[in-house]
């Protein structure tokens, strides 16, 4: 008796601890450079990882740790400060407080002289071990693995390591994807295999079976993504394709990438900075990842051009500010991906798509009460899915503005925020302050309230549904027209 009250003592202890160890604390440090070297060992599947990694304190207090986290198989062997020396850190494999089915290697490294504001710390890493996905977790897409045939080094897959608790709340407080940062990655692979990043190509050589590819970050970067296979690498121009496929469908993939590239720059405007565009093949079920210079999707891509399309838009998305987004920027390219497909040659795809949606809304609403409950600015907060309602708000955006004020205030509203970021607020008072009509009731009914899902679910058509809005919204007597 006396031994299960010790037992569970020590359990509660260790749970409280857990508890108050994370979801008490701040996320006070974030990445800022990364330099690392990687052997993959195809026959063991496994992979030697070393570096030096920078972090900078972005809080405004003191710090006396480091917070990592690896892949749950990946274990640290070594720390030292930049004089060599040991640093203290302990490590476990721990759940995610609030998601306990998530399991990572947590490492914590302690500070002997507290980290100030705005001050970097410097430290060499070693680690290794495997990669064998987190499909346990939900997460289908990672799949990540170490093989012949394919063998990917994510941030999904936490393949390095990430300045991050073991607790989403905590991080996600924090705004960690603000925190841009830059790399330089060296990836040791067996000769014949290609190592494909979004970044720019440092060096490649082949010496003793071994080939080395080094790779550096062409913009601040917010993930890395090293895929390796038996890629054929195409170019033409700022554009590059890695892939399996034929080497006819690899350059008609080339050219549309290059062609929506084109149709983008004139509907928003150029990129701020645009450094080329890489797309990397991954096999199927891998997951579709847009980064600042490269997308990684399967070879669905080169067929379903509406998924290049969606990824391509997101190079025109300013970084969000809010803590709970409601990811509206992906409404926006899921919209775009359908508008493209009509002026690429589907003539009346758009329309045909948003009645499609709204039949799957009305659907939706009705499965989960919970959309007629949360306004669309508030999706985030909910974890409801943006994509097809935000679809529908931004053809009824489209349509309320027409084609030409539409691109307009997109494209300002990028060039305005591309270098601070914004809220959705931010970008709602945009849009309404730089339409040609007036948007109060559209906005009051999207943005503010959850009526819209009323009326999603009442009208018939998206005829219907955009006459209605059209009705309420007037046009402006002293309307913008530059
Ligand atoms: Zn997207």
């Amino acid at each position: 008796m006396s031994k299960l009250i010790v037992f569970l003592i020590a359990m509660l202890t260790s749970i409280v601890h857990a508890q108050v160890s994370f979801s008490q604390r701040s996320l006070q440090l974030a990445a800022h450079h990364y330099t690392l070297n990687y052997d993959i060992n195809i026959e063991k599947r496994s992979l030697v990882a070393s570096g030096v990694i920078t972090v900078i304190n972005t809080s405004k207090k003191n710090a006396d740790h480091i917070p990592l986290r690896l892949y749950r198989l990946l274990s640290v062997s070594s720390l030292l400060d930049s004089k060599g020396n040991d640093l203290e850190f302990t490590q476990r494999v721990l759940s995610n407080e609030d998601w306990p089915v998530l399991q990572t290697n947590y490492i914590e490294i302690k500070l002997d002289t507290p980290l100030k504001p705005n001050q970097l710390f410097q430290f060499q890493i070693n680690f290794d071990g495997l990669l064998r996905g987190y499909s346990e977790t939900g997460m289908n897409y990672v799949k990540d693995n170490i093989s012949r045939e394919f063998s990917i080094i994510r941030m999904d897959a936490l393949a390095y390591p990430l300045v991050t608790y073991p607790n989403d709340r905590v991080n996600k407080k924090a705004k960690f994807w603000l925190n841009t940062y830059e790399y330089d990655v060296t990836i040791n692979v067996p000769e014949g295999l290609v190592v494909a990043n979004g970044g720019e190509l440092l060096s490649h050589s082949t010496r003793n079976g071994v080939s080395t590819y080094r790779y550096v970050n062409k913009l601040p970067a917010w993930r890395m993504d090293f895929a390796v296979a038996n890629y054929q690498r195409y170019s033409k121009g700022n554009y590059s394709v890695f892939s399996w496929e034929s080497q006819q469908a690899s350059f008609q993939l080339l050219e549309k990438i290059a062609a929506t590239f084109d149709l983008y720059t004139k509907w928003f405007g150029p990129l701020q900075k645009d450094l080329g565009y890489t797309f990397i093949e991954v096999p199927e079920d891998y997951g579709a990842q847009a980064d600042v210079t490269a997308v990684i999707q399967d070879a669905k891509g080169f067929k379903e051009l509406d998924r290049v399309y969606h990824e391509i838009s997101h190079q025109w998305n300013v970084k969000t500010l809010d803590t709970y987004s409601p990811r509206w920027n992906e409404g926006l390219a899921t919209f775009l991906e359908e508008l493209t497909l009509d002026k690429f040659g589907k003539s009346g795809h758009l329309r045909t798509q948003t009645e499609k949606n709204l039949l799957h809304l009305k659907k939706v609403i009705k499965e989960n009460p919970l959309y007629t409950k949360t306004a669309f600015i508030d999706y985030g907060k909910h974890g409801l899915n943006s994509y097809i309602t935000g679809m529908v708000f931004f053809h009824l955006l489209y349509d309320l503005v027409g084609a030409k004020k539409f691109n307009e205030v997109m494209g300002g509203f990028y060039r305005t925020y591309y270098s601070t970021g914004a809220t959705t607020e931010q970008f709602v008072q945009y849009i309404k302050k730089f339409a040609n009509v007036s948007l109060e009731h559209f906005f009051e009914e999207w943005a503010y309230s959850s009526k819209y899902s009323k009326r999603l679910v009442y009208f018939k058509s998206y005829t219907q549904l955009y006459e209605f809005y059209k009705s309420k919204n007037q046009i402006k007597p002293t309307a913008h027209t530059d």
